[in-house]
């Protein structure tokens, strides 16, 4: 039997640095702001989070920069229990998101400087080889370059991984990309950028995801924000309905919970469907609460929304 353990995710850190301000600046321009707030972020790193603090055996793959904000990483790993399996380079900065907020207009701007994580080579994935190959589940988003992604799906799907791809920021793919995944989890802009298809609902989000499947993935979830989560494979297609978060307090960071949560389920050896729902609970508790990584939530808390 398989000695596979534990799940493998690629990524990147940035530190979120979020400033609230009336109106954009004009280049030349110093504006005042109305607030600033410090926080661990990228979509990797927190569905490391979310995974680790749901108890799942976690290594990381990425690459920091040797300063405050690599640190503040490694912070946030070792509470959530998460091993770092991270190239620190001296001479490069950590990443990092400069993140403008309108309160008034509900609107953000956003700049991503990934930094380190943007020399994420093929070439340090394959060095880390022997961590990929003994995880059960292996998980990347597209924030790091799409070779270094192709690799480490590769690797894991020859080593019997359960494949996850988080195709996140939204991008085109080549079919040879999507045939290395036993799972595509992307949100409505995201399924529908990846196809062409319109997505808005559950039957764009099943025609996307059709097209997905014809293209090699196994089986799609497209989350659906409020309304859930479609799964959908070659034998069956259901919307797992979304948990009642009480209040939405931020939504950001959902995306990431469900990621963490559904591949800390498949690790566990759960059912597909089951996993999905799993995911769905964890996130819905994380649009609860403020932050991103700082709202993910624990197992016990999960389990009680699903018992
Ligand atoms: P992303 O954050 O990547 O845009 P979604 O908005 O689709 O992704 O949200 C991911 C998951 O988070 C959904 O499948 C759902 O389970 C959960 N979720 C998002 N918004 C809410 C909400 N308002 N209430 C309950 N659950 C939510």
């Amino acid at each position: 039997m398989s000695e596979l353990s534990g799940i493998a995710i690629l990524g990147v850190f940035v530190a979120d640095t979020t400033y609230r301000t009336a109106r954009l600046p004009a280049w030349g321009e110093t504006l005042l702001g109305a607030g600033f707030v410090l926080g661990p972020g990228g979509k990797g790193s927190n569905q490391a989070v979310a995974a680790g603090r749901l108890g799942a055996e976690v290594r990381f793959l990425s690459r920091l920069g040797a300063d405050a904000f690599g640190e503040m990483a490694q912070a946030v790993w070792r509470e959530a229990g998460v091993t770092p399996c991270v190239e620190t380079v001296a001479d490069e900065a950590t990443g990092a998101a400069c993140i403008l907020v309108d309160d008034a207009r509900g609107e953000n701007a956003i700049i991503i400087s990934p930094g380190a994580a943007a020399g994420i080579t093929p070439a340090l994935i394959e060095a880390r080889r022997a961590d990929i190959a003994r995880s059960r589940v292996v998980m990347t988003q597209l924030e790091q370059p799409l070779d270094a992604a192709r690799r480490f799906l590769e690797i894991g799907r020859a080593a019997g991984a359960v494949t996850i791809l988080n195709p996140a920021p939204a991008a085109q793919l080549d079919a040879a990309l999507i045939g290395l995944c036993d799972y595509v989890t992307p949100n409505e802009t995201e399924a529908e950028m990846l196809t062409g298809v319109p997505v808005s609902g559950v039957e764009g989000a099943r025609e996307a995801a059709e097209v997905l499947l014809r293209r090699g993935a196994k089986a799609v979830i497209v989350t659906l924000g409020a309304a859930g989560a479609l799964y959908h494979d070659a034998d069956a297609s259901l919307v797992v309905p979304a948990f009642e978060p009480g209040a939405v307090v931020e939504t950001t960071g959902a995306g990431d919970a469900f990621n963490g949560a559904f591949a800390t389920a498949l690790a566990e050896g759960a059912e597909p469907v089951d996993a999905v729902r799993f995911g769905c609970a964890a996130a819905a508790l994380s649009v609860s609460r403020p932050g991103a990584a700082a709202s993910m939530p624990r197992r016990a808390e999960v389990e009680r929304l699903l018992a």
